[in-house]
């Protein structure tokens, strides 16, 4: 059975595309929504890349916004981690040059670079997370990650099934 990967009704095959009168959607391989599902089998959605470095933090917007949720958030973990280093290096060199240690000024201007370069690449993550869930955390811990990715894959195996049976008892 073909079924409509948003509502779970049950569709008809014409011609490689499926409608769903429900959501008034059309399914199929050139669909911008994507084909329609089996059985009650929920949208897809986002793959979990499972393993995320600083180096998904640094890819573009166009790159990111196709992450899963739980990756874009390990990726801010990461990217808030970097920035924190960067910062307290730029600390180092700072209070090195107030102490008349002038020939790290250079360092701390590369290292003020380094700085801004984190801190800009935190906004964008917080604003792609901002635009999914309409807020972003302002700690990410462990738990909350390994409850997310528990929820999420949960989520996707509970398949959409109306229970006919029992609502037919219930008339009787
Ligand atoms: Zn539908």
């Amino acid at each position: 059975m073909i079924t409509c990967p948003y509502c779970a009704t049950e569709l008809v095959e014409q011609n490689g595309n499926a409608y769903c009168d429900f959501c008034d959607i059309s399914f199929g391989p050139e669909s911008e929504w994507g084909m329609w599902a089996e059985d009650g089998i929920r949208v897809p959605g986002k793959q979990m890349k499972g393993f995320i470095t600083a180096e998904h933090a640094e890819k573009s917007v166009k790159e990111l916004v196709k992450y899963h949720t739980y990756d874009l958030l390990v990726c801010l973990r990461l990217a808030r981690e970097e920035r924190t280093k960067a910062y307290d290096l730029l600390k180092t060199f700072n209070k090195a040059i107030d102490q008349g240690g002038i020939e790290f000024t250079e360092d701390a201007a590369a290292q003020g670079k380094v700085y801004e370069y984190w801190t800009k690449r935190c906004w964008v993550l917080e604003n792609i997370l901002m635009d999914r869930m309409g807020y972003f955390p302002e700690r990410i811990t462990d738990d909350m990650l390994i409850k997310m990715q528990e929820r999420s894959l949960r989520a996707q195996l509970r398949r959409m099934a109306i229970s006919r049976e029992r609502r037919k008892a219930k008339n009787i």
